[in-house]
């Protein structure tokens, strides 16, 4: 097999412009912090390993943050590993062994121990090309999980961040970390999401507690007036326009235009919502782990008809997400669901694919949906952070979200939006969608307060504070 590992272009960004959103003392303080982290790193670099430089929470974050870091003067870099589909087919099992749920029905032996070792073997020499001792590399989710050693011995401090995780462990769980844990056992430290995900064998003085962050200037998460909004979403077919749309430019976040001339594959299920409709929203990849399904059958049976809404479920392009092999068959398995639906619930219930290959444009598209939505679902069974989240809840837009994994640490029930502590409690989910769709002023408050948690906890400032933390500890100059 002919692997190669591909450098993602990270440019800085100059996190002054933070301040605005920041204030000054909380800007004042990551000055400090950041003077001091660039201090004790000294000629140190930081390289960020993963699998997939699009699609899914991990690029999303890492292209969320090394542009700050670079624009605070730390040498930031972004390295991207291959691999064919069995290793994705395993590392895809790991990622579901770890959450505790089984995936699919194959084994993790000694030939997917063997076949993940290759893969990794064949990437380890382009790796080890880039990195020189002293350097701080940091290996992302499984996937990345196996070159720690590799790294070790070419004299860099390594870090393995750890974005999945289960509260509590089964015996799926148990399982995927039997497989990990002989790979990542002696890295310098882990980073968890959260600090229930940490497994028993992981040594707590080693370990760190990090949640991600997102770029409220990026593409996705950048201010769009209504107007703007609704047009990109007419323009991409996700709601019913009176003409032709025309064509559209949009700046891109360096202020560049981004021309939007990809559409959303709607997938042959039907006309696009009205404009006027309340639309109910859930933007994630097509994994189990999301329960597309379920948020489509909450919406039918518990509120079909109510208020004339509308509900889309958004995914990227199936074949757009490196490190997903899932995602066709559950895709396949949502439009099989939707064709079972009345015809009254077909008209209402609208599912769209994403084209990957502008990301600007797939972010302004995502930007725009979660900005129009009446209500932003993310009703995952088990969830790592669920950056879907923060971005609901930085656009001021009311959440319902099942209270599992990094989920429960952005929202407390009825503070910053609804929480349902029973993810398949479809009964639930359709009396709490439908509470904000009905009670505009406790949608208000919630998206309100939702939006300065987001502003406190979760931009890149605090998250760049926290990885400065984590440095101090590892490296002196
Ligand atoms: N996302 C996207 N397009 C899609 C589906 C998801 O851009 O069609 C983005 C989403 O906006 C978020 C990230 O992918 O930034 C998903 O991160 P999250 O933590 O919610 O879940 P993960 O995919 O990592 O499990």
């Amino acid at each position: 097999m002919v692997v190669a590992v591909r450098q993602v272009q990270v440019e800085a960004l100059p996190p002054d412009r933070l301040q605005a959103l920041i204030g000054p003392e909380r800007a004042e303080r990551f000055r400090e912090t950041t003077a001091a982290a660039r201090a004790s790193l000294g000629r140190r670099r930081v390289i960020n390993v993963n699998s997939t430089a699009r699609g899914g929470g991990v690029a999303e974050l890492l292209e969320s943050l090394l542009p700050y870091a670079r624009g605070v003067g730390i040498d930031a870099s972004w390295l991207v590993i291959d691999g064919g589909p069995e290793f994705f087919e395993i590392t895809k099992r790991l990622h579901n062994r770890i959450y505790g749920v089984r995936g699919d029905a194959g084994s993790l032996g000694g030939a997917q121990r063997a076949a993940y070792e290759e893969t990794l073997r064949s990437n380890r020499a382009d790796l080890l090309d880039l990195i020189r001792p002293g350097d701080i590399v940091v290996l992302h989710d499984p996937q990345a999980a196996g070159l720690t050693d590799a790294a070790r011995r070419a004299g860099a401090i390594v870090i393995w961040r750890c974005h999945i995780g289960r509260d509590a462990p089964n015996a799926y769980s148990d399982e995927g970390w039997d497989f990990l844990r002989p790979y990542v056992e002696d890295a310098d430290a882990y980073v968890f999401s959260r600090a229930a995900f940490i497994p028993r064998w992981a040594d707590r003085t080693r370990t760190a507690t990090i949640p991600p962050s997102i770029d409220p200037f990026s593409a996705k998460n950048r201010a769009l007036d209504p107007a703007t909004t609704l047009a990109i979403l007419q323009f991409a077919g996700l709601l019913a326009a009176a003409a032709d749309p025309p064509a559209l430019a949009v700046p891109r976040p360096d202020g560049s235009p981004v021309r939007l001339d990809r559409r959303a594959d709607t997938l042959a299920t039907g006309p696009a919502p009205p404009a006027d409709a309340p639309l109910v929203v859930q933007v994630s990849r097509w994994d189990r782990t999301k329960d597309m399904p379920g948020v489509m059958h909450g919406f039918v049976e518990h509120l079909d008809g109510h208020r004339e809404a509308h509900l889309a479920l958004v995914g990227p392009a199936v074949d757009g997400v490196e490190d997903d092999p899932e995602s066709g068959a559950v895709l396949d398995e949502c439009l099989g669901f939707w064709g079972q639906l009345s015809p009254g619930a077909r008209r209402r219930v609208h599912l769209a694919c994403l084209p990957l290959d502008d990301p600007d444009q797939q972010a302004t598209i995502v930007n725009a949906l979660q900005r129009h939505a009446a209500v932003v679902t993310q009703k995952s069974l088990v969830e790592g952070f669920g950056l879907t989240v923060t971005e609901a809840l930085w656009k001021q837009r009311p959440v319902v979200a099942s209270r599992v994994g990094g989920i429960g640490d952005q929202i407390r029930d009825h503070e910053q939006g609804l929480l349902l502590d029973d993810p398949a409690d479809l009964t639930a989910f359709g009396a709490a969608v439908r509470l904000l769709l009905d009670d505009h002023s406790l949608a208000t408050r919630l998206a309100e307060a939702g939006h300065q948690r987001a502003r406190a906890e979760f931009l890149p400032d605090r998250h760049l504070e926290r990885y400065a933390a984590l440095f101090a500890t590892l490296a002196e100059p």
